[in-house]
């Protein structure tokens, strides 16, 4: 097979290709993949950040917020000059200036279930980069319903969690199979909880990390467990949950 890649593509990529797991082929790969980011926060701009530097072709972002003062400590899309603008406008901007050979696709909405079809058919992989359970649980009714992947990120003062969901996998337990019914939102609650900018930083780089595993086709995801990491006492663990029967996953 032969691949055209540009020679300055080949350079702007050269210390990811060279990688054994990714080579020309993956790089080609890489560039193809749609990617729907939901929250342009604290997970959503290290995920959208990175994966634009990988080469991702397509970047969409969701997200009706406006860059407030107090995101700055962990947002690191955003400066100062940017508060009081809409994030997705910001995002495209800076994202134009790291990576011009990524389309970034701005969608200033919230995702409900009257829109989701029709901006989830334009991407295979979703990533949740919200403050809210609704969404994390809105997203993974219908990541399962259309056999999306789909890669949950929650942080919360020193704490991340992350799942990683490929429901081409019908074997592959959800969210709702770990949390069963929606825990409360003061959980994920950066206001009222405090959050490091760092533990940010660190989920929404393991929540990219899968998105190119996944479009690369390597290594392990996190079917059937959840990762847990306490960036205080450094302990980064696994802990597995099985698929339960009743589950909108079974049906
Ligand atoms: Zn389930």
């Amino acid at each position: 097979m032969k691949y055209n890649l540009k020679k300055n593509v080949i350079e702007r990529y050269s210390r990811q290709i060279i990688l054994k797991n990714v080579g020309v082929a993956g790089q080609k790969k890489i560039i193809n993949s749609k990617v729907l980011v939901v929250g342009a926060g604290g997970l959503g701009c290290p995920v959208i950040d990175t994966l634009s530097r990988a080469g991702v072709g397509t970047i969409g972002i969701a997200d009706q917020d406006k860059v407030s003062l107090s995101n700055i400590h962990r947002q690191n899309l955003y400066n100062f000059q940017d508060v009081g603008k809409f994030k997705v406008d910001v995002v495209k901007k800076k994202i134009k200036s790291i990576n011009k050979y990524t389309k970034l696709i701005k969608l200033k909405k919230k995702i409900t279930e009257k829109n989701i079809l029709k901006i989830f058919k334009n991407y295979e992989i979703i990533v949740d980069g919200s403050d809210n359970f609704k969404t994390k649980f809105l997203l993974n009714k219908y990541s399962i319903k259309y056999n999306k992947t789909l890669i949950v990120g929650a942080i919360s003062k020193f704490d991340g969690h992350v799942f990683t969901f490929n429901f081409k996998n019908k074997k592959t337990p959800c969210l709702k199979c770990f949390y069963q019914s929606m825990p409360s939102d003061d959980l994920l609650n950066c206001e009222s909880e405090g959050v490091l900018g760092s533990i940010a930083g660190i989920v929404g780089n393991i929540q990219a990390n899968e998105v190119l595993k996944h479009i690369l086709n390597i290594g392990k995801d996190l079917k059937g467990s959840i990762l847990i990491l306490n960036l205080l006492s450094l302990n980064l663990r696994k802990a597995n949950y099985s698929k339960k029967k009743k589950c909108i996953c079974s049906k």
